[in-house]
């Protein structure tokens, strides 16, 4: 079987009957290339789908827009949101002493569009929306190789080592998990249009699924 084939063939979801939301989750190492396939996806995916803008206690990046590519919070503002159930799933990602968390707005927000959530989280949050809603769909981004997924993270220059070091743990540790999913796509070196592609062709799939 070529790694194509295993990347578009679905695992069996566990089918309860009960006519749940559309979720698309994605999770995949950082150096996955994830966030260049997500913004692709989210661009020209023939399905309709809107990125829920997450909640996070890590400060900004510069650039960063507080609503737009998350939303920043103080410690204290998040355990209030979590307090008030606004969360649907939240991690603390990488043992940064970081939250992060979806929020329930988020996925109406795309529901009253029309459209699936796309939700970009870490396999914690991912398991934790697997359990809540087990139609989601759910896919693992993969590198090719642990070497090559060293590689992009250090050439990306954006982290320290001992970040750098951290995530590699946090890696192999998630591709463990990785075929708890019900996808798994390998994102090949300059595959992205590839990559793109076939998760495309996954979410058509779960689109006429549903529609049947
Ligand atoms: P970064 O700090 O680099 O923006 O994001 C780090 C990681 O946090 C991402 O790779 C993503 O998997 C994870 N993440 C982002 N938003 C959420 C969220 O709402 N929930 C969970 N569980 N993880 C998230």
């Amino acid at each position: 079987m070529t790694q194509a084939e295993t990347a578009v063939t679905p695992r069996p979801s566990e089918n309860t009957g009960l006519m749940t939301d559309r979720i698309v989750v994605l999770s995949g190492p950082s150096g996955s290339g994830k966030t260049t396939v997500v913004n692709r996806l989210v661009n020209q995916s023939a399905v309709p789908l809107v990125k829920s803008v997450s909640a996070t206690t890590r400060p900004p990046r510069p650039a960063e827009e507080h609503g737009e590519d998350y939303y920043f919070l103080t410690d204290e503002e998040f355990r209030v949101r979590l307090g008030q159930d606004d969360f649907i799933e939240h991690a603390e990602v990488f043992s940064s002493g970081f939250f992060y968390g979806t929020l329930r707005t988020e996925l109406n927000r795309a529901w009253d569009q029309g459209a699936w959530a796309f939700l970009e989280i870490d396999v914690e949050g991912a398991f934790n929306v697997m359990r809540q809603y087990p139609d989601a769909v759910t896919i693992f981004l993969k590198t090719p190789s642990p070497e090559e997924f060293e590689r992009r993270l250090r050439a990306r220059g954006t982290e320290n080592e001992e970040t750098i070091q951290k995530r590699l743990a946090t890696a192999a540790r998630e591709l463990e998990y990785a075929d708890r999913y019900r996808y798994s796509v390998v994102n090949e070196t300059d595959g992205v249009d590839q990559t793109v592609n076939q998760i495309c062709e996954i979410l058509k799939s779960e689109e006429t699924s549903k529609n049947a």
